[in-house]
C-alpha cells in the first residue's frame, strides 16, 4: 500500500517522532474495522437457530411445507436477502439458480430434483463483470445421506456458513464497491457439490470475471473431537495449482517452480494476510491442500473450471457432529445440533471473510500477463500488463522458495516494468500485484511467462 504523505505529516514529522507510526497506520483502512465490529454474532444466532429448526434441510427433502425441509429454508433465505436488499435501497439482486439432477448423474441422489442456489449480488460501481464470492450450504444431511426425512438439523455444517454469508450480506450492504460482491447459500453440497458446479458452470456461462470464491464450510464449532478448544484458530484450505493448467504451464512449473503457487493459493495467502493486519488475534492456518482427506467442498468446482477459490473452516472438527443422526450411544451424543455452534467464533470467521470481501472488492484488477526475466544476470526483473481504474501503481513481492508467504515487497509506483537490481531470479519466487489509490490491493500474480 502506498503512504501518502500531506503538508499535515509533513508538520507533523517535524514536531513528533511519532510520525512513524501515523503513516503505518495509514496504511490500513478504518473502515475495515468497522466491519469486523458490525458482524453481529446475536443475528448470527439467530439466523442459525432458525435454519436449524426447519428439521431437515436436505436437498431431496420437502419443498411445499413453510416450516420443515430444503423448500422452506430457501424460501427464508431468499426473503432475507430481500429484506437486505430494501434496507440498502435495492443494493442487492437476488434470484434462484438452479440446475435438475436426475438419479443418473451420481449414486447418492435418492430421486430427481430441482438443485436450487439462493444468488444476491451488489453490482460494483467501477467494475460490475467482476465477482467476489462468499459461499455458504443450504443442505443439510443425516447418518445416511439418502435419507431426506430424518431431522438433519446440520447447525454447524452447513448453518453456520449460510447464515455467515447471509451476515455479511448486511454489513457489506452498507458499503459501496468497484466490484461485485455475491452472497450465496449453495445446495446438493452432501450428494455431489451439485449446487457450486452448477453456480460455476453459470458464471463461465454468463463470463463472469471471478475474482475469486471463498466458501464456507463449518465455520463454528471450536470444540475438536479430540477434545482440544480453540477459538482462535481457522483454516484456509488452497489446491496447488488450477486442475485446468495447460501443458505449457505444467513445462513452465516443471522448470521455474510455481508448485505453491497457483491462483488460490494466492487467494489464501491474501486472505491470510488481511486476517493478520486486522485480526491479529486470530490464527488462520495455511493448509497447502484442496480440503480435508476424503471429504469435499464447494470451492472445487469452481477450482475445476479454473476459477480460484478457498475454503475457510474452524480448526478443530467435531465428526460426533457431524451427518449423524441425533442420538445418545455409549454415553455419547451424537448430531450436528446448535449446541455444538460458538457463534462468537461463528461470527470472527464471519468477519475474517466480510474483510477480505471488502479488500478485495475495493481493490483494482490485479496486473495481466506477468513475465519474469534476469536470466544469467544479476538483477532480477519484471513486467506485466497495467490494468485500468484507480490504480496508484504496482508492488513487487517475493520470498525464499522455501518461505509459505511472501516475506518482502516493494512499491514500484505506476509502472508496467521494474528491475530489483542485486535480487538474483534463480533465488527467490516472484509476484506481483496492483494497488489502487484507496490501498486496497489485488492478489499477487506469479509470472505465466518469461523474456530475455
Ligand atoms: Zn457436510
Amino acid at each position: 500500500m502506498t503512504i501518502k504523505i500531506t503538508l499535515q505529516h509533513l508538520l507533523f514529522l517535524l514536531a513528533a517522532p511519532a510520525f512513524i507510526f501515523t503513516a503505518a497506520a495509514q496504511q490500513t483502512d478504518e473502515r475495515i474495522y468497522e466491519i469486523i465490529e458490525e458482524v453481529s454474532a446475536e443475528r448470527l444466532e439467530n439466523d442459525i437457530r432458525t435454519l436449524a429448526g426447519f428439521g431437515t434441510r436436505n436437498t431431496f427433502s420437502d419443498t411445499i411445507s413453510d416450516t420443515r425441509g430444503i423448500g422452506a429454508a430457501r424460501r427464508w433465505i431468499k426473503a432475507e436477502f430481500d429484506n437486505i436488499s430494501q434496507n440498502c435501497n435495492n443494493c442487492l439482486d437476488v434470484f434462484y439458480q438452479k440446475d435438475f439432477v436426475t438419479t443418473e448423474d451420481g449414486n447418492r441422489i435418492p430421486h430427481d430434483a430441482w438443485v436450487v442456489n439462493v444468488v444476491a449480488i451488489q453490482k460494483g460501481t467501477k467494475y460490475p463483470n467482476r465477482y467476489v464470492i462468499m459461499s455458504g450450504d443450504i443442505d443439510s444431511r443425516a447418518s445416511d445421506t439418502m435419507d431426506f426425512e430424518t431431522d438433519a438439523p446440520g447447525a454447524n455444517d452447513n448453518a453456520s456458513g449460510m447464515a455467515g454469508a447471509i451476515e455479511a450480506a448486511r454489513v457489506l450492504s452498507n458499503y459501496e464497491f468497484e466490484n461485485s460482491i455475491i452472497y450465496v447459500g449453495l445446495s446438493g453440497e452432501e450428494q455431489g457439490l451439485f449446487g457450486g458446479k452448477g453456480l460455476a458452470e453459470y458464471a463461465q456461462k454468463n463470463d463472469w470475471e471471478i475474482i475469486g470464491i471463498l466458501n464456507n464450510d463449518m465455520i463454528g464449532n471450536i470444540e475438536g473431537v479430540d477434545g482440544v478448544i480453540d477459538n482462535r484458530s481457522f483454516r484456509i484450505f488452497s489446491g496447488p495449482v488450477p486442475p485446468t493448467e495447460t501443458e505449457r504451464e505444467r513445462n513452465m512449473r516443471r522448470f521455474y517452480g510455481g508448485e505453491v503457487d497457483g491462483i488460490s493459493r494466492q487467494l489464501a495467502r491474501y486472505v491470510h494476510k488481511t486476517t493478520e493486519t486486522y485480526m491479529p488475534e486470530m490464527n488462520p492456518m495455511m493448509i497447502y491442500r484442496l480440503d480435508r482427506f476424503g471429504r469435499g467442498g464447494h470451492h472445487r468446482p469452481f477450482n475445476d473450471l479454473g476459477f480460484p477459490g478457498i475454503r475457510i473452516m474452524e480448526a478443530h472438527e467435531n465428526y460426533n457432529r457431524q451427518h449423524q443422526d441425533i442420538r445418545t450411544e455409549d454415553g455419547i451424543e451424537y448430531g450436528d445440533v446448535i449446541e455444538g455452534v460458538n457463534f462468537d467464533y461463528a461470527a470472527k470467521l464471519t468477519a475474517v471473510n466480510a474483510i477480505n470481501l471488502a479488500s478485495l472488492a475495493w481493490a483494482p484488477p490485479a496486473p495481466k500477463n506477468v513475465e519474469i526475466g534476469g536470466i544469467v544476470e544479476p538483477s532480477t526483473r519484471l513486467r506485466w500488463e497495467k490494468v485500468s481504474g484507480d490504480v496508484a501503481g504496482y508492488k513487487i513481492y517475493w520470498r525464499d522458495t522455501t518461505a509459505p508467504q511472501w516475506q518482502h515487497s516493494r512499491f514500484v509506483g505506476d509502472v508496467n516494468e521494474f528491475t530489483l537490481t542485486g535480487i538474483v531470479i534463480d533465488n527467490f519466487y516472484f509476484g506481483v500485484s496492483s494497488v489502487g489509490t484507496n490501498g486496497h490491493e489485488s492478489p499477487v500474480v506469479f509470472p505465466s511467462g518469461t523474456f530475455r
